[in-house]
């Protein structure tokens, strides 16, 4: 039987849930339009995975060269293969420009070029003039550009006297009878309590699932509980068969070698020596886009050519730059190399191999940030009460494949739309709640039941069988055969969660019980990324697929949109793909073959 779990109550106008970029930026905003705000975090705000956020954030401010917000924008799209929403990227491209000076203002310590202006280095796909040539339009803070913007927000945010509930759980979102989202259930981790915020909008700045693969950058925690939740209250998520695999983590670690070395000039070479990307992408060579890399590197190994005993994985050179470059740019990078593959950079090349690195999918949301709740009759239906930013959401404006440094942008732009929707919509201080009392009931019956399940297999013992069964089946290059394996494999997964046990039972920081409730998400998400994967029968940015190579507009230009429901069944639909941008300012780019 359930035991009693005494409610403490809190109501406010916004909850957000998350404290990273996106996070931080959107209670920023919410605080100085004077409306209250929780933000409500499982990690400490500076430990959210943004602080490990390397390379840069893009924005078009032409400092070491001409640019303009419009070859931003083609960039974008290109990088997307067409899946992303040009409403919501024209959007982005046009407004990263205010919002990095914006950051600049609130303090960000950006690097800088000798007059003074912000730093700008060369990313992959980043170009001007319409992919005629490589541009510089990351703006860096050396090789730590996410932890001087994550400490920055959060110095902001204090600023404003937003409230704090650190190390919170999150477990569930709470409904109206109306089916408007009106809160969160969340628990204390440090003295067990159970707390349920009530507000007029929440908004999921939880951050992506990259953990649901054995092999990631993203840190432990990047476990899309936002996603899971979503999942939970019977909406959708979407494409999310686009996982990014960064072309260069560290063999065995998983630990990010950021583009941005290759921004400063390191090349990738095989076990002949060879400086393999000139036969893959004769013009951007190892500044392509991201999946064309990852997809060259992986055909490499496949083909005999890795480097090392095993041949199973590439070299990142930079021992050709100067170590003042070095040094002075790619700090972090050096001690990286050091610590995870024993490397002194300025000697010898670091093997590296494609790693999980980033979720294009999420929860759908329009570029104001509220969430979609697409019908048959209306695919851009509005969730009431509920918002998404940061890379728990899909605008989109990455489609099916992102370019690097256009998280970072995307989580500063599309925060602060958040909280101009939001000073819109609610009038500061208006707290009429109908909570009906058993509000957050279920959130709390299934924590119960969590804590004292008593099965036969560990929290990780099905964590890794998740993970394995991911990287195996839904990698780099996919097939019907591997995905139709796949999919049996995970809901076979998702069904052994029922046999979980734990050995701790206590409220009090049991990350026994945290890691079960990120599983029991991680579940949901992998199922989700299998039966999406399974069902597109193209290739398309991040996902590439033997069997069907080609990109097939007439028939795959369209969102999936995915459900999965308490005994692990899977929905799966489409919405369009908005072919329109915003503004009469720039025309909707038709869709081309993509060569880099
Ligand atoms: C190693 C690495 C390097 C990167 N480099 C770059 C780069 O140079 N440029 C770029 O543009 N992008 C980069 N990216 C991508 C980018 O950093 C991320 O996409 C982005 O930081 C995600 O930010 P976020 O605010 O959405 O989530 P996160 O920063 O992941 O934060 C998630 C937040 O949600 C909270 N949370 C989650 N679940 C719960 C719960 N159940 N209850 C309460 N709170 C919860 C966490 O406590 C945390 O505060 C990089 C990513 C990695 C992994």
């Amino acid at each position: 039987m359930t035991q009693a779990y005494p409610i403490i109550d809190h109501q406010y106008d916004v909850v957000v849930v998350g404290a990273g970029g996106a996070g931080l930026r959107a209670t920023l905003g919410m605080c100085a339009a004077g409306l209250s705000t929780a933000c409500v975090t499982k990690v400490f705000p500076t430990r959210s995975h943004t602080v490990a956020a390397q390379g840069g954030i893009s924005a078009a401010l032409g400092n070491l060269g001409p640019d303009d917000w419009r070859f931003h924008m083609y960039d974008t799209v290109k990088g997307s293969d067409w899946l992303g929403d040009q409403d919501a990227i024209e959007y982005m491209c046009k407004n990263a420009i205010p919002a990095v000076v914006e950051l600049e203002h609130f303090g960000v310590p950006f690097s800088r070029t000798p007059e003074g202006k912000i730093y700008q280095r060369p990313f992959g796909g980043h170009t001007r003039d319409y992919g005629k040539e490589m541009v510089a339009r990351a703006c860096a803070a050396a090789d730590r550009t996410g932890h001087a913007i994550l400490h920055t927000l959060y110095q902001q945010c204090l600023k404003h006297k937003a409230e704090f509930f650190v190390e919170y759980f999150t477990l569930d979102l709470i409904f109206d009878d109306e089916g408007k989202c009106c809160g969160v259930m969340a628990w204390n981790l440090e003295d067990g309590t159970i707390h349920r915020f009530q507000a007029h909008m929440v908004v999921l700045a939880t951050g992506g699932h990259g953990r649901t693969y054995f092999s990631a950058t993203s840190a432990h925690t990047c476990t899309g509980d936002g996603n899971g939740m979503i999942l939970r209250a019977g909406l959708p998520l979407q494409d999310m068969e686009f996982v990014q695999f960064h072309p260069t983590g560290i063999y065995g670690a998983g630990c990010l070698m950021s583009e941005g070395v290759r921004g400063e000039g390191g090349y990738l070479t095989n076990s002949d020596g060879e400086r393999f990307m000139e036969k893959y992408a004769p013009n951007a060579k190892d500044l392509a886009s991201r999946d064309v890399v990852s997809r060259a590197i992986t055909v490499e190994i496949n083909e005999g050519r890795g480097c090392g005993p095993l041949k199973d994985y590439i070299h990142l050179n930079v021992q050709h730059l100067d170590a003042a470059v070095i040094h002075e740019r790619l700090p972090g990078i050096a001690e990286t190399a050091k610590t995870f593959a024993g490397v002194d950079v300025t000697k010898d090349p670091i093997p590296v191999v494609p790693t999980v690195h980033y979720n294009m999918g999420g929860i759908p949301t329009n570029y104001h940030a509220e969430v979609l709740s697409p019908t048959k009759d209306n695919p851009d239906a509005v969730a009431p009460g509920l918002m998404a930013i940061g890379e728990a959401a899909c605008v989109s404006v990455h489609g099916a494949n992102r370019l690097g440094t256009n998280s970072l942008v995307d989580l500063v732009v599309f925060g602060r739309a958040a909280a101009q929707r939001a000073a819109e919509l609610i009038k500061p201080g208006s707290k009429s709640f109908q909570l009906s009392k058993n509000a957050g009931q279920k959130a709390i019956a299934d924590l119960d039941a969590l804590r004292h399940a008593k099965g036969d297999l560990s929290t990780s013992e099905i964590r890794l069988d998740l993970q394995r069964s991911m990287q195996k089946y839904c990698s780099v290059f996919r097939t019907e055969k591997t995905l139709q394996e796949g999919v049996k494999q995970v809901t076979r997964v998702a069904h052994s969660f029922e046999h979980v046990s734990l050995t701790d039972r206590s409220l009090i920081w049991n990350t026994d019980l945290v890691e079960t409730l990120e599983l029991r998400n991680l579940i949901g998400q992998g199922l989700a990324t299998m039966v999406s994967a399974e069902a597109r029968t193209e290739s398309r940015g991040a996902h590439a697929r033997d069997d069907y190579p080609e990109r097939d507009d007439e028939n795959w230009m369209k969102h999936t949109l995915s459900w999965v429901n308490h005994t692990h069944q899977t929905t799966v639909d489409y919405r369009p793909v908005h072919t329109y941008t915003l503004t009469n300012e720039v025309e909707y780019i038709k869709p081309q073959k993509r060569v880099y």
